[in-house]
């Protein structure tokens, strides 16, 4: 069932209420006053990605759930460092701290918030998956599928320089395809995406293009154009690559923007992601497009849990969900541990 009633998690206040309250509405932090009182419909679903009918096995259900535990310590393991820029993008990267920070259970039913941030693990990990999904007709009826990855020399690392760069590579980039097009009469399907990467020893930044497109013969007449459409300051012919389309070719079409890891200093991140602050990661020529935003209302039963009204709460350092005890002393019940337990107690 999917029921949407707010998609702007840019408006949500994060009022954290410590206290037992045994008002749900009133106990979670992801709900602003205007939103108190219409209860979960504003939140969405732990399960975003699991949307199988709304229903999962009982393997499927503990796997992803510990996959999106995972994704969420390792999400607010590095988070603090943006935070701590006190970069315009403050705000956001706030959000993605309580990206499934609180879990809500109604029922058989668990609901949560997607911060929707490209530097979320949690959030790219479905929009990831949703990509991959959403084009892989497209590519599989290509005849015969080349991937390709299209460079310029690395740009001084300010927002400034990577946004302007970008522009003109995308701006290239359509000039070529529809010169292409009509000189040529060639019927060009292509999906691209762009990824940047940091160059730690030179301080530059590396904006590229990886696309796949439906021919060799296409592959290469982009190659030669995009060589011609810069002058040679600004394009190497050895920083451009061809090859067969593999198995492997649409995972590393939609990787992030930027890899998230602890190499990338965190100012070098957040000019990244300022910079491409309104850019669209994917652009497909003659293909249906697919969309980068996630769903983010979305309902999943987890059909182990026995009914109730409860709230989880994210606990780093047990790197699980657990809900809260109103006496100190007393452990709360962890999410993950209970499905396990619930499903070991099941199985014959
Ligand atoms: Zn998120």
């Amino acid at each position: 069932m999917m029921t949407k009633v707010h998609n702007n998690s840019q408006n949500t206040k994060y009022n954290y209420d410590d206290s037992c309250s045994p008002d749900l509405s009133l106990r979670n932090p992801l709900l602003s006053n205007q939103d108190r009182g219409v209860s979960s419909f504003f939140l969405d679903t732990l399960a975003n990605d699991w949307n199988k009918g709304g229903k999962l096995s009982s393997s499927d259900t503990l796997v992803k759930l510990k996959a999106r535990a995972k994704a969420k310590y390792l999400t607010n393991k590095y988070i603090y460092r943006l935070i701590d820029l006190h970069s315009p993008l403050e705000k956001q990267y706030w959000n993605t701290y309580f990206c499934n920070h609180v879990l809500v259970q109604e029922g058989k039913k668990i609901y949560g918030h997607y911060c929707s941030n490209r530097w979320c693990f949690e959030c790219n990990r479905i929009r990831t998956a949703k990509l991959i999904n959403g084009y892989k007709p497209a590519v599989e009826s290509f005849k015969d599928p080349f991937y390709m990855v299209l460079t310029i020399k690395n740009v001084p690392c300010t927002v400034k320089d990577l946004q302007s760069k970008v522009k003109e590579m995308n701006k290239e980039f359509r000039k070529i395809i529809d010169l292409i097009r009509k000189r040529d009469g060639l019927y060009i399907e292509a999906i691209r995406t762009i990824e940047v990467t940091y160059n730690k020893r030179t301080n530059e930044l590396h904006p590229h293009f990886n696309i796949v497109v439906n021919f060799n013969s296409v592959a290469e007449m982009i190659r030669d154009e995009w060589l011609k459409h810069f002058t040679k300051e600004q394009v190497d012919i050895k920083g451009q690559f061809i090859h067969k389309a593999d198995k492997g070719t649409l995972k590393e079409l939609f990787k992030y923007v930027c890899k998230i890891d602890d190499k990338t200093p965190a100012f070098a991140l957040d000019i990244i992601y300022q910079a491409m602050r309104g850019i669209k990661l994917t652009a497909p020529n003659g293909v249906r497009k697919v969309s980068e935003e996630i769903e983010d209302l979305v309902c999943t039963e987890i059909k182990e849990l026995d009914p109730a009204e409860r709230t989880w709460w994210w606990n780093s350092e047990k790197r699980d969900w657990e809900t809260k005890n109103c006496w100190p002393d007393l452990e709360g019940i962890r999410l993950c541990k209970l499905i396990e337990k619930l499903i070991k107690n099941k199985s014959p």
